[in-house]
């Protein structure tokens, strides 16, 4: 899903929260900030792939593997590696769950990245994308197994 869309959304889920829920200023401002931010994780990646931290060449590079991948079928798309998103699966979930249990600022977080993964596999479906490479990166991890990069 495009970062604008995210800002847009987390940002309207966010101000009902605080509107409508009672929830305080900060904690809605915390809930906007993981709905957004937890897609610092595909610019990690970029950075880890390439050793380049250019934000524009990571956006471009972005559009053009998404629409990549989207373009092959879906027999292709099982040949190569699925991308590694750390911040998006249950087990990213699970650390800020339990921690959220010692800290409040964790349960905003938790609302955040909860709000933001509905937003990604609703785009998902309406992209018929595989569920699985933001569903556990473990899972990912033992499927890329064996497989090839995706060349951009
Ligand atoms: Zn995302």
């Amino acid at each position: 899903m495009l970062p604008q869309l995210h800002v847009l959304l987390g940002f309207i889920f966010s101000y009902i929260l605080v509107y409508f829920f009672n929830f305080s200023i900060s904690a809605g401002i915390i809930v906007f900030l993981a709905a957004v931010f937890i897609d610092l994780d595909h610019y990690f990646r970029y950075i880890i792939k390439t050793k380049n931290f250019n934000f524009i060449k990571f956006m471009k590079l972005s559009y053009i593997e998404g629409k990549k991948l989207r373009n092959l079928s879906k027999n292709e798309k099982l040949q190569y590696k699925m991308p590694h998103f750390l911040f998006h699966g249950i087990e990213f979930f699970l650390i800020i769950l339990i921690l959220s249990f010692f800290n409040s600022i964790f349960f905003w977080i938790l609302i955040g990245i909860t709000f933001h993964m509905i937003l990604d596999f609703i785009d998902m479906y309406y992209h018929k994308d595989p569920f699985s490479v933001k569903l556990s990166q473990i899972y990912v991890f033992i499927k890329n197994k064996n497989k090839k990069e995706l060349k951009l």
